[in-house]
């Protein structure tokens, strides 16, 4: 996840490849529990790990469910053997179900029906979160519940319910307050429908209809079809028993698809056989966002579909600007915004005034942020009209705005894709975690554009300078990749000396084809591998920094290693330390920054850094030894320690780390394109 303040999107060229999407919340937990209630055994494939989820695994547990593995583990999938019905006689106590909505309403309803003698628990926010209505219904069945602390809130008890006035009137729900009050119910009374049937009918106006639609879908899948009267009332068949499908594969979120639906339209050549393919959701996907491929190829889009799966490409190109009532994709509609900046003329998408009252009012948002692209933008209160830049020189570097809305941050990272080739800057990229944690890292990678175009800033120094340092909290405050040529010559170093060859002329060749193979791998934690060893602490010790020196004085062992420092170059940028960085190996970087403080300065902290260690030093040994390895530095043939014709020269001799890296990001930023709206 990009945990930034913003993301710089360089301009992107052309897609390709295959994109797995994380399952949806709101199915994974409905299966879970109808594969709980059901006789048999349902392997669950694809399942969300979340806290939604790992509670309601917990929960069911705990009534009785046998769940092999136990937890979600990634791409393997999960065994539920259901209780057929029945909680098992010493099915009691305590269930604790955090902050999960979808885990409280779902169960609370079925032990209800089930009968027990169980207490519902939670976070505090929990008791802040209503579920009066469901209560209410439920009652009205015969069941027993009590509230143990607040009227209409968690924590809830529940006792033995009494079925014996169960006559044939409908069982009453609101429908204006929560969907999931109704999807809880229509999920615990089949367990009731043994003998006969039973209706639910909806008090007030149905809000967010597709997910009653997902339920009603999956319920079909575990045998349970419910007669749908108009979305006003739902009749449970006599005779319902839930049965396991055997296996059920959770569908990834669809709204999270149309991204990479677009992308696929956007930038995926189909003469160039480029296509997007997105794993977890297909065209027969039960959820309401999916329609949002019908837009898409009305724009010209190509799609196919499989199984669980969409192949994307582009059909027409420019894509064709559409007319289009979005009232049934509301969440996707918003991709459609922003593919509308690469059509043939004047986009309306109409009847999205929900768009008001979502996470940021989304009408406004996009409006602005279009606009700091170069599009002209019209704003209704329920449409948005968009007409692209008009010409290639009409548009511009945009920093987006996000609003805490993740939806806006995923699909303004579209514009990356720009004919002027300008990038992207996305302000709080972390916001995306609400339903799409990696997103970028997948977007990126999927992506390819120019090498020139992915920044290098390049940071080189004499010895304790700071520069690896500085160069690790630049790239985490960039989001970039971190590149310490410095330890790959330490890695070669240390292999060389391990397999006992001699660490000079002698031996040139020889390790110049070991550093050819290393297989060297840098993890998210800055560890540093050889193969499966960690050998990040066997690196820093004094002599594997001599051993560096020496081995990095050999011709051949440089240019061995320069394919493997190239290929940290990847989206959505890099900041390389090291000597010859920005003079051999990134000759183009555009910003370049030599790191010195007197030698004086640069002992003291040695010493300080040893002593905190626990390492006794002597301040004038420490100096004596740096001036001798600057001058050896400076003085050898091979990539001598010298700044960058084009570099910016910094003292950091009086700078606290803090100044140094705002200092270098200051240049950084000089350097971008984008104004702050
Ligand atoms: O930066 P670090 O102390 O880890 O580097 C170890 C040694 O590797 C340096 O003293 C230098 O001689 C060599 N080196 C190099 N070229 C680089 C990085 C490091 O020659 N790009």
């Amino acid at each position: 996840m990009f945990n930034t303040e913003f993301l710089d999107i360089p301009a992107l060229d052309s897609a390709n490849g295959t994109v797995s999407l994380p399952g949806s919340k709101s199915i994974s937990n409905r299966v879970l529990l109808l594969a709980a209630l059901s006789q048999g055994t349902t392997t669950i494939h694809d399942l969300l790990d979340s806290d939604d989820t790992r509670v309601m695994l917990a929960g069911l547990q705990q009534l009785g469910c046998r769940i092999t593995p136990s937890n979600v583990a990634p791409g393997q999938p999960l065994q539920i053997t259901g209780i057929d019905g029945f909680l098992p006689n010493n099915a009691r106590g305590q269930l604790f179900l955090g902050n999960a909505g979808t885990a409280m309403r779902p169960l609370t309803a079925a032990l209800a029906v089930l009968g027990g003698d169980f207490e519902m628990t939670g976070v505090p926010r929990m008791y802040e979160r209503p579920i009066g209505d469901l209560v209410d219904a439920l009652r009205q069945l015969g069941c027993a519940i009590d509230y143990l602390k607040d009227e209409g809130f968690p924590p809830l008890k529940i006792g033995q319910p009494d079925f014996s006035q169960l006559g044939d009137a409908p069982i009453q729900v609101r429908g204006d307050v929560s969907s999931q009050f109704l999807t809880s119910l229509l999920m615990a009374l089949p367990l009731l429908a043994t003998d006969r049937d039973i209706t639910i009918e909806v008090v007030g106006e149905l809000i967010s209809k597709p997910y009653i639609h997902i339920t009603l879908e999956l319920l079909a899948r575990f045998g349970i079809a419910v007669k749908n009267d108009n979305w006003q009332r739902f009749v449970i068949p006599a005779g319902s028993r839930y049965q396991s499908p055997g296996s059920i594969h959770v569908e990834a979120d669809a709204s999270s698809a149309s991204y990479f639906i677009a992308l696929g339209a956007i930038t995926a050549d189909a003469t160039e056989q480029n296509s997007i393919k997105i794993l977890g959701v297909g065209k027969d996907s039960i959820q309401g966002d999916i329609r949002f491929i019908e837009a898409a190829q009305a724009m010209g889009a190509q799609v196919e579909s499989g199984p669980n799966w969409l192949q994307v490409s582009r059909g027409v190109w420019p894509l064709k600007a559409i007319d289009l009532d979005c009232n049934h994709i509301p969440d996707a509609a918003m991709t459609l915004g922003v593919m509308a900046l690469y059509a043939n003329g004047t986009t309306t998408l109409r009847n999205i005034a929900s768009w008001r009252v979502k996470e940021t009012d989304r009408i406004a948002a996009m409006a602005i942020e279009l606009r700091k692209l170069g599009a002209t933008v019209e704003e209704g209160a329920d449409y948005i009209r968009i007409t692209p830049p008009a010409s290639k020189q009409a548009w511009k570097a945009a920093s987006i705005h996000t609003y805490d809305d993740h939806r806006v941050a995923m699909c303004f990272s579209l514009a990356a894709f720009n004919p002027a080739k300008l990038p992207v800057r996305i302000e709080d990229p972390k916001c995306v975690a609400k339903t799409f944690p990696d997103y970028f890292e997948a977007l990126f990678s999927l992506c390819e554009t120019e090498r020139e175009r992915i920044p290098v800033i390049c940071i080189d120094g004499p010895t304790a300078s700071g520069k690896g340092t500085i160069a690790a909290e630049v790239a985490k405050a960039l989001g970039y990749q971190l590149l310490d040529s410095g330890a790959l010559y330490r890695i070669t170093g240390l292999a060389a000396s391990r397999a006992g060859l001699a660490l000079d002329e002698s031996s040139e060749e020889t390790i110049a084809e070991m550093a050819l193979e290393m297989p060297v791998r840098f993890d998210a934690q800055q560890r540093v591998w050889l193969g499966d060893e960690d050998i990040s602490l066997a690196i820093r010790s004094e002599e594997a920094g001599m051993n560096a020196s020496r081995v990095s004085a050999l011709p051949a062992v440089r240019s061995a290693l320069v394919d493997l420092q190239l290929a940290f170059q990847h989206l959505p940028g890099l900041v390389a330390d090291g000597r010859d960085m920005g003079t051999v190996i990134f000759p183009h970087a555009p910003l370049k920054v030599y790191l010195w403080a007197s030698a004086q300065c640069r002992a003291e902290r040695r010493y300080k850094q040893l002593i905190s260690k626990g390492i006794s030093a002597n301040i004038s040994t420490l100096l004596a030894d740096l001036e001798a390895r600057d001058a050896r530095d400076m003085n050898r043939a091979t990539a001598p320690l010298k700044p960058a014709e084009d570099s910016l020269q910094l003292d950091s001799s009086q700078m606290t780390i803090e100044e140094v890296v705002a200092q270098v990001l200051s240049w950084w930023q000089e350097r971008q394109l984008f104004g702050r709206a």
